[in-house]
């Protein structure tokens, strides 16, 4: 037996400003808000989910937004860059809208693709780059037009503190091809079969440790297919000499974790069922959806919770 991740699921990480949060993935990414929730291990907090209009594997970024986290170092152990893939052609258009919206970045080239990397509003490194590959996100916020449009990730640049294992982890367990080395940049890069989340970039040289917080990844999640599938992976992982958690019910998918020596804590996450299990597409992020065990509980933690809303942001167009 063998099994091969197709990509990217969701990718989680901390950050301390809720509304700040939503200002940058909806209204300065445009992604959709597709799930408020809570924290199911610590109700006081926010769990939010944005992404395409469906939350599809792949595109999902999802944060626990708690005022007073303390802020984080982006280093070994953790996703280092989180890569969004938008359409051909489109480049332009993001420049100016990130420049008009007061978000620096820069511009950088790995394997022949050019990115421009910024960070959110609490550090978190991002990159888009344009590519064929994966299909047009067919709903927008912040008024950003459908042909412009954030499809998902493109995949990550994973910052292992031992490099060479990690490498054997995506080849071996998640079953990823290497099918390149930037030598320049200094990379190593893995594909897989999405066509969204599937490209993954390895620096060579292990990268000195970081401090989970504000700012920074938690975990990066990789598909499996459905409930038998992730039983499989179960197996699978701990076949590979790892201790998993064995299954865990997060509501929207079934996830397993386990970390891996490069030290970045990695998920395997079912696809089904997906965040319409209970709203309607049309709904999706407007109500605090709580789990049943919490619902006796809604009016008290509403209350502890400082209200959010998706908006459009002014944009300064004389700069
Ligand atoms: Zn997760």
């Amino acid at each position: 037996m063998s099994l091969k991740t197709a990509g990217i699921h969701h990718i989680t990480s901390f950050a301390g400003d809720p509304q700040g949060n939503v200002d940058f993935y909806a209204g300065v990414l445009g992604l959709r808000l597709i799930k408020k929730t809570i924290n199911f291990d610590a109700p006081e907090v926010y769990h939010l989910y944005f992404g395409n209009e469906k939350g599809s594997p792949g595109t999902i970024i999802t944060f626990f937004p708690a005022p007073g986290t303390r802020k984080g170092k982006i280093g070994g152990g953790q996703v280092g860059i989180t890569t969004y893939v938008v359409p051909p052609g489109s480049m332009d258009y993001w420049e100016n809208r990130l420049h008009s919206l007061k978000v620096s970045f820069t511009k950088a080239t790995r394997f022949g693709e050019s990115f421009i990397q910024f960070r959110d509003n609490e550090g978190l490194h991002l990159e888009l780059v344009e590519r064929e590959e994966g299909p047009v996100n067919t709903w927008t916020a912040g008024g950003v037009p459908r042909d412009k449009a954030i499809k998902g990730f493109g995949g990550a640049v994973l910052y292992s503190a031992d490099s060479k294992h990690t490498q054997g982890v995506l080849e071996n367990v998640l079953g990823m091809t290497p099918i390149g080395e930037d030598a320049d940049a200094g990379y190593i890069r893995y594909q897989t079969t999405g066509d969204l989340g599937n490209l993954i970039d390895i620096p060579v040289k292990d990268v000195p440790w970081g401090n989970g917080g504000a700012g920074t990844v938690h975990h990066i999640a990789w598909r499996a297919q459905d409930d038998t599938e992730h039983q499989a992976w179960d197996e699978w992982v701990r076949q590979h000499g790892f201790g998993t958690s064995g299954i865990v019910d997060r509501q929207y998918f079934n996830a397993v974790y386990f970390r891996e020596q490069g030290g970045i804590l990695f998920e395997i996450a079912t696809d089904p069922p997906g965040f319409t299990v209970d709203e309607e597409l049309n709904e999706l992020g407007h109500k605090l959806m709580l789990p049943e065990w919490y619902e006796p509980q809604r009016a008290e933690i509403e209350s502890n919770l400082v209200p959010i809303e998706p908006r459009v942001l002014q944009q300064d167009e004389s700069v």
